[in-house]
């Protein structure tokens, strides 16, 4: 069961009223989840609480998900990639850091890093395992029973004096964002999906909430490549091993061939899972010094476990991530395949 209580609610207001500039940071590489609940979380402190905030992120937003920024005012944004000056000194001169979907500030990259030094009172809205409780004043946190950062925000602004309660009281650009978020995380509604989820989105659809717009947005528009590369990378290579571990690697050549762009080959990771004997599914993206990997798992293999254990990352049980990086983990990309069957024999 959630638990968002009264007295956490009353001190996160308090929080919000007593600060002159909030600034609200999420994961590097955001997704549809970082990018939902910290949107959602800047309308409704803007519209129903009239507190202006600005958004950091560690890099640019992938053109799939720009619909869930456009509609929100794109000059609250700073790009700590693009313009790194005015961003630390946005996380300076703080008196709040709002930190959403990610456990602990080193997953926000630089500005996180930025952040754990500041002196502003910080605040975690996440739904990931192991958060880091000591880097905030004020957690909410659910990894068990929440599909999505998004979900548990939405629990959240429900229970302000604001919403009171009803769904329709929720600004209608954060009602949208936050179906945004939770329907990517669930992969719409195919993976942990809770009677909270359903009743959110069902609270969100009466309220006005155009879900068809949203999944039009999500799994309409992606261009033609992203197909080609998906057919290649299924037939040449998709590696299912005995051990019902299949992975996929996603070399710089195949990247450069078929022009993929962030978030393009988002998905393809879950795809092997299809197969009836494969548990555990890993994709492997080759990015400059090292590869960064996903990882997805049926029910009693832990995804989880293989990226703490293996590529210095985490996430959930079922889907996780991290990283391997070239010349400390593996000596060369030649190794890769090698380090897999470790991987492998191990697991
Ligand atoms: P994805 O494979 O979609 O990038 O990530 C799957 C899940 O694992 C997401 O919830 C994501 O936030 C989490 N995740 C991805 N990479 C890491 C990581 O390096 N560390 C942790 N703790 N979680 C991660
Ligand atoms: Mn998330």
């Amino acid at each position: 069961m959630i638990t968002v209580t009264e007295e956490k609610i009353k001190a996160f207001l308090a929080m919000v009223s007593e600060s002159e500039s909030i600034v609200l940071l999420t994961h590097f590489r955001p997704d549809g989840d970082a990018l939902g609940s910290t949107y959602a979380l800047r309308t409704f402190l803007k519209d129903a609480c009239g507190r202006d905030s600005i958004v950091i992120l560690s890099s640019l937003v992938p053109d799939s998900l720009g619909f869930i920024t456009s509609a929100a005012d794109l000059g609250s944004t700073l790009v700590w990639d693009d313009d790194s000056e005015n961003a630390s000194r946005a996380i300076d001169s703080a008196d709040m850091i709002i930190c959403l979907d990610c456990a602990h500030f080193g997953r926000c990259e630089a500005p996180g890093e930025h952040a754990i030094a500041s002196h502003a009172r910080k605040v975690l809205i996440d739904h990931h395992l192991n958060p880091e409780s000591s880097q905030f004043d004020l957690v909410f946190s659910e990894s068990e029973c929440v599909s999505s950062a998004s979900e548990l925000l939405y629990y959240v602004l429900l229970a302000t004096p604001q919403a009171a309660g009803d769904a329709a009281r929720i600004p209608a650009a954060a009602r949208r964002a936050l179906m945004a978020g939770m329907t990517t995380d669930t992969n719409n509604f195919a993976n942990s999906v809770h009677p909270t989820t359903l009743r959110m989105a069902s609270e969100l659809i009466a309220a006005g909430t155009d879900r068809d717009e949203i999944l039009g947005h999500l799994y309409n528009e992606y261009r033609e490549n992203r197909f080609r590369a998906m057919g290649f990378l299924l037939s040449e290579r998709l590696t299912v091993t005995g051990k019902g571990i299949a992975y996929i690697i996603v070399d710089q050549e195949t990247r450069s061939r078929f022009d993929l762009r962030e978030g393009e080959t988002e998905g393809i990771v879950n795809m092997p899972l299809g197969i009836g004997n494969v548990k555990i599914s890993i994709m492997l993206t080759e990015d400059g010094d090292k590869y960064r990997v996903s990882i997805r798992s049926k029910r009693g293999w832990s995804a989880n476990n293989m990226a703490v254990r293996y590529f210095n990352g985490g996430g959930h049980e079922q889907a996780a991530g991290g990283r391997l990086y070239i010349g400390k983990d593996i000596a060369d990309s030649c190794e890769l395949e090698s380090y897999l069957a470790k991987v492998i024999s191990e697991s």
